[in-house]
């Protein structure tokens, strides 16, 4: 069966810095182990969130991401795409999984708008690039493929995982602009096949056209 592996790639240089679920199938038998044990409470996190997003029921696991990342590049998550139908499982990056967990703790400390260092704001990019990572994956479960626009559409749900986490709307809100204007910003230059001019309010990957909220 031919195997299609999909990523949410950052340029390292541009950051700030058992199982109720049925088995997933694993697509790799490398992927076998981590499927096979029950999810944590970190995992257990990433999966009710992709399952109220997709409305399907993947496994997450944190662990090896089981790829050669090239130089200068950090892969925050994989989700392997079967030939025929949703995928079952999408991995992350184990420090992404640490991030939604002390989001959940304490949503307000990562509050871009609320950091006066740059400390706070390396934290607050990190735990949005972690739950950029969540709704990134989830629209590939949800069977999207081109990268640009499955990066454009989990820009826009960022808001959603941070409130599935505790965030109120409007620190969900301020997250995604956040996102918006640095991480997926520098994507431009950096990873530009996960970057588009369409993604823009009123662009063609706009999930909202008729609002003017854009990124929520
Ligand atoms: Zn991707």
């Amino acid at each position: 069966m031919r195997l299609r592996t999909f990523l949410c790639v950052a340029a390292l240089a541009g950051l700030a810095a058992s199982s109720a679920h049925a088995q997933a199938r694993p697509l790799r038998p490398g992927d076998a182990g981590l499927l096979s044990r029950g999810a944590t409470v970190e995992e257990h996190i990433a999966e009710a969130v992709a399952k109220r997003l997709t409305r399907l029921s993947p496994s997450v696991r944190c662990g090896p991401l089981g790829i050669d990342v090239p130089p200068g590049m950090l892969v925050t998550g994989i989700t392997l795409l079967p030939a025929h139908g949703p995928a079952d499982y999408f991995l992350l990056l184990p420090q992404m999984c640490n991030y939604l967990a002390w989001f959940r703790q304490d949503p307000e400390r990562y509050d871009p708008d609320a950091c006066t260092d740059a400390e706070c704001s390396k934290l607050a990019a990190s735990a949005a690039l972690a739950l950029a990572t969540v709704s990134h994956e989830s629209y590939h479960v949800l069977g999207y493929r081109l990268e640009k626009q499955v990066e454009c559409y989990g820009m826009q749900s960022i808001w959603y995982v941070a409130t599935s986490l505790g965030a109120s709307v409007a620190e969900g809100q301020r997250i995604a602009a956040y996102y918006w204007r640095t991480t997926y910003a520098r994507r431009q230059q950096t990873t530009p096949t996960y970057w588009s001019a369409d993604c823009r309010d009123g662009g063609k990957y706009d999930l909202r056209p008729a609002s003017h909220g854009w990124r929520s």
